[in-house]
């Protein structure tokens, strides 16, 4: 399916439906947002990645920064930190670039404030961004890093087939929940407690209002 312009998501909302679709809901929907002190770090991170004056080029590798990429299957756009062009001898899934010979294969890098995390919501932004780069440029692209600033360190990741069935079923997920208009309700999790929405979402207040409900019921009767 291919999703029109007036369809199209933030690519970025993928990493917050990932972590908890009622965060995104709030986010792009409710148009809510509040930063704390990871999404704060992670600013700074990104003031950095999208500096000119900022650079990691290395040997023969050219620097895409800050990129505007969007594909018509996921329905998604964005912008993408760094893309980086490998030279390659293969051109079949590479392409040419003015004033530089050869055939040049893509390699999406993201950059992440902390360290790698248990899950793998930072390598589904990151698939998510490749598939896009697919789309717009009609190349497969197998793989990416995402660099740690707590580690400062480039963690490979494979674009295989489970993770991009990943990325499809989230934004198929929020399509749907963006077009039902609805915020899911809140259901208190291990991921609150470090959730830069936690005092708007009050994920307590659900297992609050079904104990007062049981206390109240309770003493009326
Ligand atoms: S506080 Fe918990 S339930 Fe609420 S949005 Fe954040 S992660 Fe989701």
């Amino acid at each position: 399916m291919a999703y029109t312009e007036d369809d199209m998501l933030m690519l970025s909302g993928i990493q917050h439906f990932a972590y908890c679709p009622r965060q995104w809901a709030l986010i792009h929907i409710a148009q809510e947002w509040s930063d704390n002190k990871l999404t704060v770090e992670g600013k700074i991170l990104h003031t950095h990645v999208d500096d000119p004056f900022y650079r990691n080029k290395v040997g023969e590798v050219i620097c895409w920064r800050s990129l505007n990429i969007a594909s018509r299957e996921l329905g998604l756009y964005g912008v993408a930190d760094v893309v980086e062009l490998h030279p390659t001898q293969d051109n079949k899934n590479a392409i040419e670039i003015a004033d530089s010979p050869g055939w040049w294969q893509f390699f999406p890098v993201e950059y992440k404030h902390g360290k790698p995390k248990a899950d793998n919501i930072d390598a589904v932004q990151l698939c998510a961004q490749a598939m896009c780069l697919e789309e717009q440029y009609n190349v497969v692209i197998n793989n990416g890093a995402l660099y740690y600033g707590e580690t400062r360190r480039r963690e490979p990741v494979s674009f295989d087939k489970a993770l991009r069935a990943e990325v499809l079923s989230l934004a198929d997920a929020m399509h749907l929940t963006f077009k039902a208009g609805n915020i899911p309700q809140e259901e208190k999790n291990a991921k609150c407690r470090n959730c830069s929405l936690k005092d708007i979402c009050m994920p307590g207040l659900k297992l609050a209002r079904a104990y007062l409900k049981t206390e109240l019921y309770e003493e009326t009767t």
